[in-house]
């Protein structure tokens, strides 16, 4: 099953079954999103975003 990563530095987002994932961009480990892939993906960018800020944001 596919989960929702968010990398805390760049905001880009990747769909992957493992367990953790790297940007490999930035090279930092990337976030688990609050909500699951199957609402992530039928959101539009404004709902995107406001998950991906939410999440970010979490951490600080
Ligand atoms: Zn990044």
């Amino acid at each position: 099953m596919l989960k929702v990563y968010i990398c805390p530095k760049c905001k880009a987002v990747r769909y992957v079954s493992k367990y953790k994932t790297q940007c490999y961009k930035c090279n930092v480990e990337m976030i688990l999103a609050s909500i699951p892939y199957e609402e992530y993906i039928i959101l539009d960018t404004v709902g995107r975003n406001s998950i991906i800020q939410g999440d970010i944001a979490k951490l600080i």
